[in-house]
């Protein structure tokens, strides 16, 4: 089972690596920067390539980058459309430092202008950063349906998928937290739940897992992430999940509202429930 966590990304990149190998990760998500936004510390090439041969070593799967959560490729103001596309077009650039690594962001919010404007506007973000020689997979977050987010459907990031010219630089990234939120339920049909991601969406596109428990019960459209085992979604199916055959091959990161006892203690869990 390939399994991590979020980490801090302050102590750079190889801390990063050492501290998820300590905690029985083999893997691990990280903000590109500050996730409210802002200037990113100017980029340690020699700190990349120290990561680069640590997780060979380790046999570490792909490393999720997660984009600033606050960029919103489809706001109403335009200015705010062009910063997401600069600091996403520069995240980029800096991944491809990375061989074995994907980047994660939440598609947006319409903000009124209604969920088919979000994701003419979306599409048109990610044909606006990708290009043919891009290495890193860029995988939209399925997203709780919070406010006007984007994303809440498979419907909606297949929409998005089929307006985007480079569709093979594009993948999933499945938070188990959010489609519960989002009405899928995970707990009692997960079977049907993913034979309607492959309908819409297919499963070749899921790249990842967002590992998270809930707060709230299915259809809440919160987005609030619980402890494994400690919210609506529950142990039992969670563990279904890492052990589903459609799933089991990926890397799985949890965001649950933990420090790094916590993660190793559900890292452990996890995996001692790995059939
Ligand atoms: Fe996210
Ligand atoms: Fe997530
Ligand atoms: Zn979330």
């Amino acid at each position: 089972m390939h399994i991590g966590c979020h980490l801090s990304s302050t102590g750079g990149f190889l801390a990063m690596g050492e501290t998820a190998l300590s905690i029985g990760a083999d893997t691990f998500q990280f903000f590109t920067r500050n996730p409210r936004g802002g200037a990113a510390k100017p980029f340690d090439k020699a700190d990349a390539e120290a990561l680069n041969a640590f997780m060979d070593a380790h046999a570490f799967a792909p490393i999720l980058a997660h984009a600033p959560y606050t960029l919103n490729a489809c706001a109403a103001d335009p200015s705010l459309r062009q910063y997401a596309q600069d600091v996403m077009k520069d995240d980029l650039f800096r991944m491809d430092h990375f061989p074995h690594a994907m980047y994660n962001f939440h598609p947006g919010s319409h903000v009124k202008q209604g969920v088919e404007v979000g994701v003419e506007l979306i599409s048109l973000h990610l044909n606006n950063i990708l290009h043919k020689d891009l290495k890193t997979k860029v995988l939209l977050e399925t997203m709780a349906g919070k406010g006007s987010e984007v994303g809440r459907t498979f419907e909606e990031l297949r929409a998005i998928i089929d307006r985007v010219e480079l569709d093979e630089k594009i993948g999933v990234c499945l938070d188990t937290c959010h489609v519960f939120d989002g009405g899928y339920d995970i707990v009692n049909r997960l079977d049907d739940v993913l034979d309607e991601f492959d309908k819409v969406i297919g499963l070749r596109r899921l790249c990842a897992i967002h590992l998270n428990d809930s707060k709230n019960p299915m259809g809440s459209h919160k987005d609030r992430h619980e402890v494994i085992g400690g919210g609506f979604i529950g142990l039992d199916a969670l563990v279904d999940v890492v052990n589903h055959p459609s799933l089991k091959g990926l890397p799985f990161y949890l965001e649950t509202p933990n420090e790094l006892p916590g993660y190793a203690a559900e890292i452990a869990l996890m995996r001692s429930k790995e059939r």
